[in-house]
């Protein structure tokens, strides 16, 4: 996944504790390390050996509402349907629910991922149980003009959870501040988080200009864009990871470029709430950094990155009947080091390189849809499927091997899951 999207054929890898110590082919591979013994070999021949993919903007424990409200309009979706339900979550099922998303998570080749939701100490519990890598984040939202920074339960949990949590798990978790959204944070509020992030050392996970409605909203009540806005706040002061990014304008786009900003794009939820389509091509050529995310599962309704990858190239070919403007490369990168990127954390992993982190994935193409093998770019964004996802690496801990879970007790998740779910729906 690097610039020019190189493939080694014969390759091979090799892990030390949780870093690729090498990476190349087997014949240098003989010679430099043949002394070494090995704890475990896997031979990935007829396989293709890539970075796990980064979701860049998810809410996990929302497995529990999957296809429990479906084919409604974001605010009635929100206010009538997830809101009521989410009244009802427990530290259990907070917990119940992220292990069932991180079981899908690694089953279809995800290795990190971007959470903003409620008790996320329990996230932070399934994260460090189950070897997957993430950043985490309290989702805070206040229409309170009286708060108090210093007294304000949310922004105290988010401190809490990063004196408890951040760098922790051999370094997989990290924490964000998260400001939900402009038209769920008070000004005062924004801006108080942004400087919570400072204070930290950290970055802010925020929904950005998602719906139409909330782009005419911010402008009717504060007067500007939702990025003008963010940006007046100092919530670019930091590095942030800008859920959806939908509704721009020319402007918006440019102070984006200019602050950094990270776009996750999310087009399978998009497509389902009708949120729009993001201007991804735009934002690429004026050198914003987009990444990929499934948002929550309850309006996707899954967590495939593969399908993300192969919606996000299509639709902007299709939306702007260009097939030129975003390409297979693009689309892995985006799912995999531009998500790095967004993360803060693309010196550590989103490309196979000897030093890096190991955060693998490994793809059986012994089967009809990489036959032949034409060109592996192509058949890896638009041909592969993600059930082609056999083997799961992280932090160099296997946590699939064969298809078989070596960290997690996919049947108690199961029915643990499906227990808690009922009782939030009922
Ligand atoms: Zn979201």
């Amino acid at each position: 996944m690097n610039e020019n999207m190189e493939i080694i054929e014969n390759g091979c890898i090799i892990i030390k504790d949780d870093k690729m110590v090498f990476v190349g082919i087997e014949k240098d591979f003989d010679t430099q390390l043949s002394a070494l013994s090995f704890q475990q070999t896997i031979d990935a021949r007829h396989k293709v050996i890539m970075p796990g993919l980064i979701n860049t903007h998810t809410h996990a424990a929302m497995s529990l509402l999957r296809n429990y409200a479906d084919d409604l309009a974001l605010e009635d979706w929100l206010n009538k349907k997830i809101f009521p339900a989410e009244e009802k979550l427990t530290p259990a099922s907070v917990y119940w629910g992220s292990m069932l998303s991180i079981i899908e998570m690694i089953r279809t080749g995800t290795t990190c991922f971007a959470d903003q939701y409620f008790f996320m100490e329990e996230v932070a519990k399934a994260v460090n149980e189950s070897g997957i890598r993430a950043n985490l984040s309290r989702g805070l939202l206040c229409f309170d003009m009286g708060f108090d920074p210093k007294t304000d339960m949310r922004l105290l949990e988010t401190r809490e959870l990063h004196k408890n949590w951040h760098n922790k798990a051999d370094g997989r978790i990290k924490i964000s501040v998260a400001p939900h959204s402009v038209y769920t944070c008070i000004p005062k509020y924004l801006h108080a988080s942004a400087e919570l992030a400072k204070e930290l050392g950290v970055g802010i996970h925020i929904h950005l200009a998602e719906t139409k409605f909330e782009a005419d909203q911010c402008i009717k009540v504060n007067g500007r864009s939702v990025i003008e806005h963010c940006n007046n706040m100092g919530i670019f002061d930091v590095p942030t990871i800008g859920a959806h990014c939908i509704h721009l304008s020319d402007l918006d786009i440019e102070i984006m470029s200019r602050k950094k900003v990270n776009a996750a794009n999310n087009p399978g939820s998009n497509l389902k709430l009708a949120s729009g389509i993001a201007r991804v091509p735009e934002m690429i050529k004026k050198g914003v950094n987009v990444s990929l995310g499934t948002d929550g599962p309850a309006s996707n309704n899954n967590l495939d990155m593969f399908e993300e990858l192969r919606l996000a190239t299509l639709i902007s070919k299709g939306y702007y009947m260009d097939p030129l403007v975003v390409d297979a490369a693009q689309g892995l990168r985006m799912a995999t080091v531009n998500g790095a990127k967004t993360l803060g954390i693309e010196k550590e992993v989103g490309q196979i390189k000897a030093g890096m982190k190991a955060d693998l994935i490994i793809l059986d193409t012994n089967r009809p849809q990489y036959v032949p093998d034409n060109n592996m770019i192509s058949a890896l964004a638009y041909s592969s499927n993600s059930t082609d996802v056999e083997t799961v690496i992280v932090n160099g801990k296997v946590l699939m091997e064969n298809r078989e879970l070596k960290t997690i007790d996919q049947e108690k998740v199961f029915f643990e899951a499906s227990k808690e779910a009922k009782r939030l729906v009922k």
